[in-house]
């Protein structure tokens, strides 16, 4: 007897927030069949992920993070520029530190509890359009895809990529950062205040971040443009004091040039996450932006499934760059204008920021949408006059 192997609504490759978040998404809708492929061996693990994420973004994510996912909750923020710096008072902005190996998991719980079927260790190494399925000998009204797997070939009429940023970088390398980050027990760890370190010589186009988890614990980590992170982080490290132990490494690709142009790739097949760009390019943040990817993925192809009109995927990019299409313009130039700055320009900006700005970030500054708070700093009068000199440099050197 012939039997014939299922043909799942949607198979998506990836068990992170973007692709557990679409699989929430889908399998809330009635008799929609969604399986989740992830390549690790535990959905959360092994976290490369700093956690730092905005309460309000978790409430429009629909989670509410059980007591064992916060680690911590940021009340301060600590810029500092290789010799100058100022603090944000943070408490407004209720900021928390997630311990994404337990978020993860609470997301595909709930998945699972709408009927999502969720495999670990599955590995998706292609996926190819059928026009014609010999098994059935059925000649598809819509395409079907064949999943090639680590666990055999699996079949579905939609496909969601939601592989992280080893997808995007497939395609183009350039807009990729090497970070490290460890975690980290060290006497000087303030529970209260995460730590934004800029130096354009040690982290060039990025930055050396410390996000306390608890009183002398945290995640310390650095980023770069063509640096070696190892020895940047040790250096990072030292300079902080002599006293401290290693308990967990972590390296990881960022991307930070932005989101793709589409996200959507042949007739049924999207793609969400970091592996569609969808983290912000001034940090790399990505736990709401790539989480708000896979709901919005989720809910139009739960949409065009119970309408049969391949159309309504459109919908998710739509209402994706509708929510973040003109901040993430934002947040790439200020990434630009920064990476164009030296150590003493980044000084001169920093040591330009007033009071008044401060206080004005601090009491309305919006961590999901920092455009506006960057723009105050970038924007503040001696810092645009510092930034049009360096600027200027940079066109006069075009002439010489
Ligand atoms: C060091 C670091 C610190 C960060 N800190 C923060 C922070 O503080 N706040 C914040 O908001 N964001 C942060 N981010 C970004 C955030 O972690 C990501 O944007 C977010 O996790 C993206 O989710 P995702 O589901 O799109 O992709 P990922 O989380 O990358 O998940 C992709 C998943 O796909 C799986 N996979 C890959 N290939 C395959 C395959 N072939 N088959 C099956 N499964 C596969 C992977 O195992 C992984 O589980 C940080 C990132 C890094 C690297």
């Amino acid at each position: 007897m012939l039997v014939m192997s299922k043909i799942y609504d949607v198979i998506i490759a990836g068990g992170s927030i973007s692709g557990l978040l679409a699989a929430r998404e889908l399998s809330s809708h009635n008799g929609i069949s969604v399986l989740v492929l992830e390549d690790d061996y535990e959905v959360g693990t092994p976290e490369h992920c700093g956690g730092l994420v905005s309460m309000s973004a978790v409430e429009k994510l629909q989670i509410l993070p059980s007591a064992t996912s916060i680690q911590n909750k940021v009340r301060k923020a600590k810029i500092l520029s290789p010799s100058n710096g100022f603090d944000i008072d943070a408490g407004n902005q209720k900021v928390i530190v997630l311990d994404r190996r337990e978020f993860d998991k609470q997301i595909a719980f709930e998945a699972q509890d709408y009927g999502a079927e969720i495999r670990v260790r599955c590995s998706v190494r292609s996926v190819v359009e059928l026009t014609h399925d010999f098994e059935s000998n059925n000649i598809n009204d819509g395409n079907i895809y064949l999943v090639s797997t680590s666990e055999g070939e699996m079949k579905c009429k939609y496909f969601i990529d939601a592989r992280g940023v080893g997808s995007i970088i497939r395609k183009n390398r350039t807009g990729a950062l090497q970070t490290a980050q460890y975690e980290v027990y060290a006497p000087w760890i303030d529970s209260d205040a995460i730590e934004v370190k800029f130096d354009n010589i040690r982290f060039p186009g990025f930055f050396a971040w410390i996000i306390p988890t608890d009183s002398g614990k945290g995640k310390v980590g650095v980023g770069g443009r063509a640096i070696n992170v190892v020895d940047a982080l040790k250096s990072y490290l030292n300079s902080k004091g002599s006293r401290y132990n290693i308990v967990r490494k972590v390296y990881s690709p960022i991307w930070v040039m932005g989101p793709l142009e589409s996200f959507l790739c042949g007739r049924k097949y999207l793609i969400v996450g970091d592996a569609a760009g969808q983290t912000k390019p001034t940090t790399a943040g990505g736990i709401f932006t790539c989480g708000m990817g896979g709901i919005l993925a989720g809910r139009a192809t739960a949409n065009a499934i119970n309408t049969s009109d391949q159309e309504l995927l459109k919908e998710y990019e739509r209402d994706w760059f509708l929510e973040f299409n003109s901040e993430f313009k934002k947040m790439l130039l200020a990434r630009r204008l920064l990476e164009r700055l030296d150590n003493r320009g980044l000084d001169e900006v920093f040591a330009s920021v007033s009071q008044s700005e401060i206080d004005f970030i601090s009491q309305s500054g919006d961590f999901d949408f920092h455009s506006t708070a960057l723009a105050r700093v970038i924007g503040a009068k001696k810092a645009t006059s510092i930034i049009k000199s360096v600027l200027s440099n940079e066109l006069r050197r075009l002439f010489d």
